[in-house]
């Protein structure tokens, strides 16, 4: 089936056309990125680019927070971004005139999830988690085999964190907590804290100890309560080759051995990076398509 993709980001919307074959194989046949400018720029740029091309559905994998909720009013629409122009903003809805075809739409991180949950490093896994850690924190969750949605849809990159004691006076970066996961971890909250891009401080091993101090606490807080079969990680701060088996140092040290299952004796296949070279999102995205046609979703 040939279906549309777009990884609907903040900076960069990602727009694919992709020939799927059930949860098998998949052939990007053309890709494009498209800067995010205001709705009223990007979004017909976007819908030209899928006219004529033959798909038979379109999924969006989109920044939030959105609106999830097929009965609500506002199904479809990014809701109360900070990012200018977008908030309350349909970015369904034109596709969906547009184009004719059904529309699949989730949030960005569970179209990654989705992506690795059905061609990559979760596949036939029921519960997964997928974090990225950028501009910002987001998490993508699998519950017994379903996107966990709920009142709105997780927001796991603002849970709250411990102090490290040598970190107890930096101002959170998140204008709504004052020590949140996003607010202490992501890049833009490293290049606070240090002074320098995440990608400058390469050689600074204290900068990606402390960060492995609060990813492996959020990691914690996600394996206490979700149980997870496999967490995966992605996203630009991910791009740093130690910080990943400094996290898997110390979720094992901050578990304690309170938990004791096969995962967590194997954290290199337990706690990963994306299998998929940064195509998870559009793969994801890939999915949400294939399933809108298959539920028949046309309004
Ligand atoms: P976005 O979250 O906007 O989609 P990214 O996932 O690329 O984009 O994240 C961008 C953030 O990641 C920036 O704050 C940037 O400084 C940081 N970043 C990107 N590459 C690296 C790297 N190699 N090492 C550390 N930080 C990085
Ligand atoms: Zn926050």
């Amino acid at each position: 089936m040939r279906v549309g993709a777009l990884e609907a980001g903040g900076t960069k919307m990602v727009c694919a056309v992709v020939e799927v074959d059930g949860g098998t194989s998949w052939e990007i046949l053309e890709r494009v990125s498209i800067p995010t400018k205001t709705p009223q720029e990007t979004i017909p740029a976007m819908v030209d680019f899928f006219k004529g091309k033959g798909i038979e559905a379109l999924g969006i994998a989109c920044f939030g927070p959105v609106d999830l909720h097929r009965d609500s009013p506002t199904y479809g629409f990014i809701t109360t971004t900070p990012k200018a122009g977008w908030a309350n903003c349909d970015i369904v809805g034109p596709f969906r005139e547009a184009l004719g075809v059904p529309v699949g739409f989730d949030t960005d991180v569970n179209g990654s999830l989705l992506g690795e949950a059905t061609f990559g490093g979760a596949k036939g896994l029921e519960n997964s988690v997928y974090i990225t850690i950028g501009t910002g924190v987001g998490a993508g969750i699998m519950s017994n085999g379903r996107l966990l949605h709920g009142m709105l849809h997780p927001e796991a990159g603002h849970v709250t964190l411990k102090r490290h004691e040598t970190d107890r006076d930096f101002a959170c970066n998140c204008p709504f907590h004052d020590s949140c996961f996003e607010g202490l971890a992501a890049g833009p909250a490293i290049e606070k804290r240090w002074g320098r891009k995440g990608t400058e401080l390469a050689g600074r091993p204290e900068v990606w100890e402390l960060e492995a101090y609060y990813i492996a606490q959020a990691l914690l807080d996600y394996i206490m309560v979700l149980s997870p079969e496999k967490i995966i990680l992605g996203g630009g701060v991910m791009h740093q080759p130690q910080l990943l088996p400094l996290i898997r140092e110390e979720v094992r040290r901050q578990i304690n051995g309170y938990i004791r299952t096969a995962q967590m004796e194997n954290p290199d296949e337990y706690i990963t990076e994306a299998s998929l070279g940064d195509d998870q999102g559009i793969l994801g995205a890939c999915c949400l398509a294939t399933e809108a046609k298959a539920c028949h979703y046309s309004s």
